[in-house]
């Protein structure tokens, strides 16, 4: 493949862990209820995603592996309000410029799937295939051509730890979809999908935590480009050595913003409670109007137009769950 794909590959695909985000963000968006990740060798041998999504018909698979080509951003005006995760139509692409690609799809309305592959830049021909409903996404030998990238991969371990953490993250924001994860045939995680935060946290944090967690809802909203919040929150008796089990999720998107984990922590600040890291789910409903989610085609940043306004109506969520149900 050329330089300049393989460059714009690194933007997107630092790590196995971001082909499994970009993957898993496409099956979410494909309305898959069930979701299985197989990961073979910290996924620098193999990332398998299997999803009962969709699907994609056998016209459009050469199309899901070219650049900016996209099924979810019809008209520019799409853009400021992007309910879809995906919306660049970069990631499979990127993902295929530094790996060998194999996509296997049926759309529910066809009874024959169909197959493509994908290895240095080269389509094959689409073939029929024995496919499920849904689609299986193969990607193998990760940066095998890219010696560069492959330098700064950690251990096998690391590599699967990043992948957990995230698939956490995403069963966090999704408890209606049910995960299967597997490390070199192992499970690793797997989520009932009963549409139930705290069934997704049990298996996140043990029950021994979720019991020790309450709660959060802001007060009821009229205008509504103030945010939402919903989610729980440790009590001060469970905590965590670091600031790494506080998850934000802004309309269901997994972000990272030392603002947000600020509020939250401003919260047990209030009532004195410092020195430890709370344990935090918060899920943040907004008018994407008022959001810029376009900063980094990695997307686990955001921007707030009214910054101010998300921060204070956290930590008044957070602060109110803690006063409602001391230890
Ligand atoms: P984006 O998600 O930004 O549209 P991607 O490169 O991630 O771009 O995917 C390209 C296209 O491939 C998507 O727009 C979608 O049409 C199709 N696609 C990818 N993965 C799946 C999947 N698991 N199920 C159904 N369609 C998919
Ligand atoms: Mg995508």
């Amino acid at each position: 493949p050329d330089v300049a794909a393989k460059i714009a590959a690194g933007e997107v695909v630092e790590r196995p862990a971001s082909v499994v985000k970009e993957l898993i963000e496409n099956s979410i968006d494909a309305g898959a209820t069930q979701i299985r990740v197989d990961l073979s060798h910290g996924g620098l041998q193999l990332i398998r995603i299997t999803d009962n999504g969709c699907g994609i018909p056998p016209d459009e698979l050469p199309l899901a592996l070219t650049r900016h080509a996209t099924s979810k951003v019809s008209i520019i005006d799409d853009l400021e309000h992007i309910h879809s995760l995906g919306f660049r139509g970069e990631a499979l692409a990127s993902i295929a410029a530094v790996a060998e690609v194999t996509l296997q799809s049926r759309p529910r309305a066809l009874d024959q799937g169909s197959q493509l592959s994908a290895q240095n830049g080269q389509f094959s021909e689409v073939t029929a295939a024995a496919s499920p409903e849904g689609t299986i996404i193969t990607v193998r030998n990760l940066f095998s051509a890219v010696p560069a990238r492959l330098k700064f991969i950690k251990s096998r371990n690391t590599e699967v730890s990043h992948c957990h953490h995230l698939l956490e993250q995403y069963a966090l924001a999704y408890p209606e979809i049910r995960f299967n994860v597997f490390s070199d045939g192992r499970q690793i995680f797997a989520t009932p999908g009963d549409g139930q935060l705290s069934s997704v946290l049990v298996e996140v944090y043990g029950l021994q935590i979720v019991e020790q967690m309450i709660p959060v809802h802001s007060e009821e909203q009229t205008d509504s480009t103030y945010p939402v919040i919903t989610g729980y929150t440790s009590r001060p008796t469970a905590y965590k050595s670091n600031r790494q089990h506080i998850s934000f999720f802004v309309n269901r998107r997994w972000v990272l913003s030392r603002m947000l984990t600020s509020a939250v922590e401003g919260a047990y600040h209030s009532l004195l409670l410092t020195g430890r890291h709370p344990i935090a789910v918060i899920n943040i409903q907004i008018d994407p109007s008022v959001l810029d989610v376009n900063v980094h085609p990695a997307k686990t940043e955001i921007r707030f137009l009214k910054e101010r306004r998300v921060y204070a109506a956290i930590l008044r969520a957070v602060r109110a769950a803690l006063l409602a149900e001391p230890e």
